[in-house]
């Protein structure tokens, strides 16, 4: 079995910006003070932008303030989605109806995404029924934990069935690059979020696309290695 892992925002959709937009407005009611103009959110999980928010203005990193922001910004997602032009990336859906129809495979999700966060936009674009498992934003402000995470829940799922071998990470940017190598997985990157093709070369992914309307590529990587 291989076990693939998917990135969310700039590798299977684009929100249109509602995620940033709906940070922004949680942060403004719950804490009555403007967020920073720029909130750098990019490979980055939501546990540790709503860390540097806070930071930026000396708001306690509290459970009960992140409890309070999380609710918030899940109910502007919820009402943002609908109002902004996201889309799916080019060839995501044809990629992932091709990976259902593999036995071999399996599919999860890998992203600094809250949970709740990420089931909704996945349905918003009725992508979710394709992922049965993940590693989400919520514990860490950090990438690599969230692929600790995804590991536990891929073997929790799978009963054990995970060889370090047969694991792929799939995103957008260098820290997705990054956080598959602290699993030993292997990285796909592909450059259809904020990094273009020579930031995502420099971080030096197994395989690099600039999208997959080819997903031949990608397919035919994962074809031969199936019974590697
Ligand atoms: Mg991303």
């Amino acid at each position: 079995m291989h076990v693939l892992f998917f990135d969310i925002d700039g590798t299977l959709i684009n929100t249109g910006g509602s995620g940033v937009e709906s940070l922004r407005l949680a942060f403004s009611e719950v804490f009555a003070c403007p967020p920073p103009d720029a909130i750098p959110t990019s490979g980055r999980t939501d546990r540790g932008i709503a860390r540097d928010l806070f930071q930026s203005r000396q708001i306690a990193n509290s459970e009960e303030n992140w409890l309070r922001f999380h609710a918030a910004y899940i109910r502007h997602l919820r009402e943002q989605l609908p109002l902004r032009p996201g889309r799916v990336l080019p060839g995501v859906v044809r990629l992932l109806d091709e990976l259902a129809a593999r036995r071999h495979v399996a599919l999860g999700l890998l992203t600094g995404n809250v949970e709740e966060a990420a089931w909704l936009k996945l349905q918003h674009f009725g992508l979710d029924h394709h992922f049965a498992f993940g590693g989400f934003g919520e514990r860490s402000g950090e990438r690599n934990a969230v692929a600790e995470d995804a590991l536990a829940a891929a073997r929790q799922a799978l009963n054990g069935g995970v060889h370090p071998d047969r694991l792929w990470v799939i995103g957008d940017t260098p820290l997705d690059v990054q956080c598959a190598r602290h699993i030993g997985a292997q990285a796909v990157a592909v450059a259809t979020g904020l990094h273009d093709r020579a930031d995502l070369t420099r971080a030096a992914p197994d395989l690099l696309l600039d999208d997959f309307s080819q997903p031949g590529v990608f397919l035919q990587r994962l074809d031969e290695a199936k019974a590697a």
